[in-house]
């Protein structure tokens, strides 16, 4: 349950949602996909798509692979033999060919804009002037802007003292110690409230941390962190002595904050993400941070209740602040810096900040300073720099369109609602609330955000970057004490995903994704339903997974199950999480059935719903090519398979498995379509067949 929009940040190792559709820790609103993405120049064999050469027919199949046996391999066969990943990526499928064509054409924008051909575009000289300082390398070498914001945590002798120079990293969007943001009120959905969250490790999952773990890479990985710690400290000026004395300290620190956090498959359930607390609540029982003085340095003076979502993790982190030598938690804070900033300095500390990544996520080759310069404008001011790229990817007519594909997908869910079996009739009149409360947020905002109050003077990248994340920090501290905008969007609509988010009761589908070969273009109805009809659906579901029904319409965390509901609809997950804890990944790495629950259920609930609804279309307007249900059936399902092919390097993989709420792709579309009877006799496969799966998982 992550609104997050405060969370602004230019990178997340940490992925913080398990709300969107693709996955790889690309989930968290407003945080870059920390898989690098690919060169330039993409491979000979791809072709990028762009909107004046839509992909439109179903991609070609490998006919040696019976649909039956394994329907992954028959749809995708051709499409990853073909498709090798680029050096600078950890994985490739289509929507990082959609991604990599996006980025051209923001970087258009952008040259444009700083050639001051801007035309009537109020933020063209601010966009054009960030693009500018971003691209200039040479002058990111500039120590003294790090060394400036670092003299501040050289102040930090006492309790007040760390608390202030803790602050100033959460309004820069960092995460050390915890991690603060506002967020929807669960009792009050209507409002925001400053919610506070586990946080303070610097690696994917606590599971990185564990001493016992018998898995050999996280062991690896646990060692390459620490070394990567000491060379950030060591460019940053301390003595290699230092630098790793001072690295195994803010290890062993990390290792206690993560032994107190609670565990993801935990944290899907709302009881660990919300408890109202006072402020004399943080004082009794967190009494290790001077919160007053916290509060004081993030302009949150007169704020009372909070959300704090793991109390015992909360009072844990703070005894553990307040029994840390000063001399430790200045090395922690330097490196919170050091690591939340480090894309914006000088090339010693890009490539190791690299390193990181390549060791997690198995890239080979850092993506070039253009796409890294896009990205970080497409999160400065997303609502600036993608005004003309919706203009020319959807357009007015296209939004209309898209809007109104999803809302034949709320109406298949309310059909099929309306004769679900083991709902119960009170707990179905709640449910068509909820469908009716949806607001459906596709393409682009109906209203553009203002950039007036953000001041960009290209005079460092460093600077700048602290301006943009001090703005986004009070953009959404702004907020407080007033009835939330249900037509904001969260995110950029530059953004290659779909949303669901409980609380707000919305769906938002960004118009960078809703183009061939996902919407749009040439695609046949089949077609379509099957891609971005089934990540309707999907994201439609997911107001029902084992997450989302415990919020209703107006994004209440509340129980509007009755108790007889509620036990049919749990029995019928866990036939889902056995089945995808049967997956094997790598040797000795398995799917995590319960915390991919919520995302296979939206899954095999999104493409049901998306085969419902392009049944009632073709009833609607039937077909004048003559082409039979079984026609667009299997034209659907292919689509559906082909728009999930993706390879993907072992590093990832492991990572992924680890850390994403989503299952690797060949289980999404294997594991989904093995549960359909409408696949089955589609395909004509029988029982025993691998792709007919026994006993049949049934939800929706
Ligand atoms: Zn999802």
């Amino acid at each position: 349950m992550y609104d997050a929009v405060m969370r602004f940040q230019f990178r997340s190792r940490v992925p913080l949602g398990a709300l969107c559709f693709f996955g790889i820790a690309a989930c968290a609103p407003a945080a870059p996909a920390p898989v690098v993405p690919a060169s330039p120049t993409a491979p000979a064999n791809v072709a990028p798509p762009s909107a004046s050469a839509p992909v439109a027919q179903s991609g070609p199949v490998d006919s040696s692979v019976a649909p039956c046996d394994d329907f992954y391999g028959y749809a995708c066969g051709p499409w990853l033999a073909s498709h090798p990943i680029p050096d600078d990526r950890g994985s490739l499928g289509p929507m990082a060919l959609l991604y990599e064509d996006m980025l051209l054409k923001l970087r258009a924008i952008l040259e444009r804009d700083a050639a001051g051909k801007g035309g009537d575009d109020p933020y063209a000289a601010k966009l054009g002037a960030l693009w500018s300082v971003c691209m200039d390398e040479g002058r990111a070498e500039d120590p003294k802007p790090l060394a400036r914001e670092l003299a501040r945590i050289a102040a930090v002798k006492d309790g007040p003292t760390f608390a202030t120079a803790l602050a100033r990293l959460h309004a820069l969007g960092a995460s050390p110690l915890l991690t603060v943001s506002v967020d929807t009120d669960f009792v009050d959905p209507t409002l925001p409230i400053v919610t506070v969250n586990q946080g303070g490790i610097g690696l994917p999952d606590k599971s990185y941390y564990a001493a016992d773990t018998t898995d050999p890479r996280k062991t690896k990985v646990r060692a390459d962190y620490v070394a990567h710690i000491a060379a950030m400290l060591a460019l940053a000026g301390e003595s290699p002595n230092d630098a790793s004395k001072d690295a195994a300290a803010i290890m062993a620190f990390e290792t206690k904050l993560a032994a107190l956090s609670i565990e993801r498959v935990a944290m899907r359930d709302p009881k660990n993400q919300y408890h109202a607390t006072s402020r004399a609540w943080l004082t009794q029982k967190a009494g290790g941070v001077a919160w007053d003085a916290w509060l004081r340095a993030l302009g949150l003076e007169k704020t009372t209740a909070f959300n704090v979502g793991q109390p015992t993790f909360l009072t844990g982190a703070a005894s553990l602040a307040h029994d840390t030598p000063p001399a430790v938690l200045r090395a922690y804070l330097r490196w919170s810096t050091i690591d939340t900033m480090a894309r914006t300095l000088g090339r010693a500390f890009v490539a190791e900040d690299f390193r990181l990544e390549q060791s997690l996520y198995g890239a080979r080759e850092l993506s070039p300073r253009w796409k890294r310069c896009v990205r970080a404008v497409n999160y400065a001011m997303p609502e600036a720099v993608t005004v003309p790229f919706v203009k020319d990817v959807l357009g007015e007519d296209g939004k209309a369109r898209a809007s109104k594909l999803v809302g034949q997908l709320l109406t298949a869910m309310r059909a099929n609602l309306t004769t679900l079996a083991w709902m119960d009739d009170a707990t179905r009149k709640s449910a068509f609330e909820k469908l009716d409360g949806v607001v459906i947020k596709a393409g682009y905002p109906d209203r553009w955000r203002s950039y007036d109050a953000l001041d960009i003077a290209g005079d460092s990248y460093f600077d700048d970057s602290v301006r943009v994340r001090l703005f986004a920090f009070q953009w959404e501290a702004a907020k407080l004490g007033k009835p939330y905008d249900r037509n904001e969007w969260f995110l950029s609509p530059a953004t290659v995903d779909a949303f669901s988010r409980w609380t707000q009761n919305d769906l938002t589908f960004p118009a960078a994704v809703l183009r061939p070969p996902f919407f749009g273009g040439t695609m046949t109805r089949a077609m379509e339903y099957g891609a971005i009809g089934m990540i309707a659906g999907h994201e439609v579901v997911h107001g029902f997974d084992d997450e989302g029904r415990k919020f209703d319409a107006r994004g209440q965390n509340r129980d509007w199950w009755t108790p007889a509901s509620a036990e049919a609809f749990e029995k019928r997950t866990d036939c889902l999480r056995t089945q995808f804890d049967g997956y094997t990944v790598l040797e000795g790495v398995h799917v995590n059935g319960k915390l991919t629950a919520g995302e296979n259920l939206a899954d095999l609930g999104g493409l049901e719903t998306a085969y419902r609804a392009l049944m009632a279309a073709r009833r609607e307007n039937p077909d004048a090519g003559g082409r039979t249900e079984t026609d667009d059936a299997k034209e659907m399902f292919l689509a559906y398979a082909q728009s999930w092919c993706r390879n993907i390097r072992d590093e990832t993989l492991h990572t992924m498995v680890s850390s994403d709420p989503h299952a690797p792709p060949k289980y999404r579309v294997n594991g989904t379509l093995s549960n359909m009877s409408e696949f089955a006799s589609a395909f004509a496969c029988k029982a025993g067949n691998p792709m007919v799966h026994a006993p049949r998982c049934e939800v929706w």
